[in-house]
Parts: C-alpha cells; sequence; structure tokens
C-alpha cells in the first residue's frame, strides 16, 4: 500500500494542489490534509511547486497509536434477526476488552431496531450506537461501510471484530481500505497483549499451519471472525450500558445498488445450523452406502456430514464438509463413523457439546476427542442402532 506524504516543513500552504486534486481529496485549513478519497494519481505532486508532496511506498504508519482504545463490534442482523456471530463477536470482545481494561462497543446499522437494541441489552455491552433507517434494512456495502466509517473515525477504537459471514467478508475489507489499516480474515483464536496488539490466529496454506498475525504499527486493528468458532457470550442484563442513536445522513445512503424486492432463496439447512451430525469418513466403502448414514440421521433428526476425502472423490457436495477447510460446527451430538480423526477434522468438530465415535481401530486418534467410542464396524453398529432408535 502507498501513500501520500506531506511534507510539512517545504509545504506554503499555497493551495496549488488543492486546486489541482481531481478528487477533493486535500484541504487546507492551518495545515495541508489528505482524506481517503486521494487515489495517489500523484497530479498534486506534480503542482506543488515545492516538492513538498511525495508518494511513498508502503502503508502509512498510524500517528498516535494509544489514541486507539476499545473494542468495536459490528452486530449483524438479517431482517430484523440478529445473527448468532454476533453475539460470538461480542463473548470474545468482551474478553479483550477486559483484559485490556477497555471498553467494549457494539455498532448496530439497520430499520426498526428498537427490539434488537433491547435483545442486545441483555449483553455485558457498555455501549450500542444505532444506525436506524429503513435503507439500512438489508446490507448494502457502500451504506453500510459508510456508517461503520462514520463512527470509528469519531470513537477510534483500538479492535474491530466483524463476523466472517458473507456480509462481514464484503464489508471489512471496504472498511480496511478506507481507514487505511490492515485486516486478517478469518481468524480462529484471538487474544491481545497487554500494549493492545491484537493477537490475530488463522489457518493459513490450505489449513497446513496457524498463522498469528499482528498489526503493531496500524490503528485500528480489524479482524473477521470465523462464525461458530467463539463462545457466545452470556447474559448479563445487569451490566450498565448505553445506547445512542446517531444521525444517518443522507450521504451515507449513496449506493449503486437498489434494492427491488427480496426473495427467499430455497436452501438448505446448512450443517452449521444442525443439532444433530451423523459424520462418515473413509470408512464408508462407496457413494451408494451413504444411505445408511443419511437413515440414522433422519432417525435423530439431523443431518449427514463428511470428512474431506469424502468431498474430494465426489460422493458428498462440500458444503457437508466438516473441518479446517469445510465447516466448523457445534451440534448437540456429533456421531463420527469410520473417521480417524485428523487434526484437520478435528478443529471443525470438536467443539460439540457430545461425540460419539464409533471407528474399528482402538488406536484412531477420533477417541482422544470422543466422549464416548465404539471399536468396531460401523456397518454393523449403525443398522443395530437403528433399530433401536425406531
Ligand atoms: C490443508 C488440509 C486441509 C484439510 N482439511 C480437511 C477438512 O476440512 N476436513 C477433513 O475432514 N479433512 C481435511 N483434511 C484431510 C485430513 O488430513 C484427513 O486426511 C481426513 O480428515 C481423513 O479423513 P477420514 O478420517 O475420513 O479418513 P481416514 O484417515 O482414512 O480414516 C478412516 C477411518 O475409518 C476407520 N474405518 C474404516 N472402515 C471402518 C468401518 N467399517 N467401521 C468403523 N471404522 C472404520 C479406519 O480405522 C480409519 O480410522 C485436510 C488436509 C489438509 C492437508
Amino acid at each position: 500500500m502507498s501513500y501520500l506524504k506531506i511534507l510539512t516543513d517545504q509545504c506554503s500552504l499555497c493551495g496549488k494542489c488543492v486546486e489541482a486534486c481531481p478528487f477533493n481529496a486535500l484541504s487546507q485549513n492551518l495545515q495541508l490534509e489528505v482524506n481517503e478519497n486521494c487515489r495517489l494519481c500523484g497530479i498534486c505532486v506534480k503542482a506543488c511547486p515545492f516538492q513538498a508532496l511525495v508518494i511513498e511506498r508502503g502503508a502509512k504508519p498510524t500517528a498516535n497509536l494509544k489514541s486507539y482504545q476499545n473494542v468495536l463490534i459490528f452486530a449483524e442482523q438479517r431482517g430484523g434477526k440478529l445473527s448468532g456471530v454476533t453475539l460470538e463477536l461480542i463473548g470474545k470482545g468482551r474478553m479483550l476488552a477486559s483484559k485490556l481494561g477497555q471498553k467494549l462497543f457494539v455498532v448496530l446499522p439497520g430499520d426498526r431496531t428498537e427490539k434488537l437494541v433491547s435483545e442486545l441489552k441483555n449483553y455485558p455491552v457498555d455501549a450500542i450506537f444505532v444506525y436506524d433507517h429503513k435503507e439500512l434494512a438489508y446490507f448494502r456495502a457502500e451504506p453500510y461501510t459508510a456508517v461503520l466509517y462514520d463512527l470509528i473515525k469519531e470513537l477510534k477504537p483500538g479492535i474491530i471484530l466483524i463476523g466472517a459471514t458473507q456480509v462481514g467478508r464484503s464489508l471489512a475489507p471496504r472498511l480496511a481500505t478506507r481507514l487505511r489499516t490492515g485486516l486478517t480474515a478469518d481468524c480462529t483464536i484471538l487474544d491481545v497483549k497487554p500494549n493492545g496488539d491484537l493477537i490475530q490466529t488463522r489457518p493459513a496454506f490450505g489449513g497446513n499451519v496457524m498463522a498469528q498475525i499482528i498489526t503493531p504499527r496500524h490503528r485500528p486493528q480489524l479482524a473477521t471472525v470465523r462464525p461458530k468458532v467463539m463462545t457466545p457470550a452470556a447474559k448479563k442484563p445487569s451490566h450498565p450500558k448505553q445506547v445512542f442513536i446517531r444521525e444517518v445522513k443522507p450521504e451515507f445512503l449513496d449506493s449503486g445498488i437498489s434494492f427491488l424486492s427480496i426473495l427467499p432463496k430455497p436452501q438448505e439447512t446448512s450443517i452449521t445450523e444442525a443439532e444433530v451430525i451423523v459424520a462418515v469418513g473413509r470408512g464408508l466403502k462407496k457413494a451408494e452406502d451413504l444411505a445408511l448414514i443419511e437413515e440414522l440421521a433422519k432417525s435423530l433428526n439431523g443431518m449427514v456430514a463428511v470428512t474431506r476425502p469424502l468431498v474430494e472423490a465426489g460422493w458428498a457436495s462440500y458444503t457437508r464438509q466438516v473441518g479446517l477447510s469445510g465447516r466448523t460446527v457445534r451440534p448437540k451430538l456429533y456421531i463420527a463413523c469410520g473417521i480417524s480423526g485428523a487434526i484437520q477434522h478435528v478443529a471443525g468438530m470438536s467443539g460439540s457439546d457430545l461425540i460419539f465415535a464409533i471407528n474399528k481401530d482402538p488406536e484412531a486418534p477420533i477417541f482422544e476427542v470422543a466422549h464416548f467410542g465404539l471399536v468396531g464396524d460401523f456397518y454393523e453398529i449403525l443398522p443395530a442402532l437403528i433399530k433401536e432408535l425406531e
């Protein structure tokens, strides 16, 4: 990333660069300032008679890191329903803020938000900032970026957490670019150093390593967090909190996208929402035998999931894959059939409330994470289990 550097000693405030800039990116009062409209086109550099402007390579460090304090959570809602990841972010955000002795804030863009605000008030946050407007009912990248940017400029949080959902994955990079700061996407572990540096851990190189990333020279620190990985916040309505209704300025709503209508997409429920999962691995001899797994899942009102080799073999859809490069699940019951328990698989299911494993090999690592285990052939065990359930 490059940036426009102003050499204040050489600048005479003649105003030639301000006039020359086609993007209104420069303004001067007591000193020359550059804003987020700057496209680094270099026209101002050429216009300056005093060589007071230079395009520097590399990212411009944040001037005063210490002025950025507190943790801000983006409260994601869809059609007036709070997404689960928001509560997970509040849980983690509370932990980070308490460790630093700082405050936890939530920003909520939406329409007719009273119900959502009441819901958020149950959790241990210090302040809720609300942008309420009918045009904010559904996510559109430009207005949501604009309202968050409006708040962040004023609040100067040290840490901003956003869910790594479809919405968050679209919002966070825009925001990071506008704030000229870094972004660590899809974090699975977060911690913080006493100096406020956020330790952002995420799988890298396809899950072969867990990378720890810090942003030591920039603020705010921006991370998206994989849903279902962090523990949701426990309710604490007694925690004192304030609610601030923020002005939605007309220019925030500028967007190239307009909603014509919202049509529900016929969609199968994701395995991430299932309360019971029956998962199968390479112990499965042929694709047709998935019928046995489906039968058990059906009798438990659950869903079928698989390990990666089955997806690679084309026996199941990627949306059913559990693990580091697949989905992370936390069902009440996870039945693992013919799954060895490789680290990349376990990373996606170890948070399940109850894990029940069936494997022929008594030494299989899956038994280390399972609460209950049966050493045996699932081809024999499952029909008996289904019969018993019937
Ligand atoms: C970068 C990377 C990312 C990855 N991401 C993922 C991921 O997201 N998800 C994932 O699952 N994997 C992932 N993997 C693959 C992972 O390393 C393992 O190879 C995979 O999880 C193994 O799948 P499995 O347990 O089905 O097969 P295996 O390891 O072959 O285990 C099969 C098990 O079935 C048992 N078995 C066989 N027949 C029966 C029977 N009839 N009854 C009972 N038990 C039986 C065997 O004893 C054995 O333990 C990833 C790998 C890499 C390198």
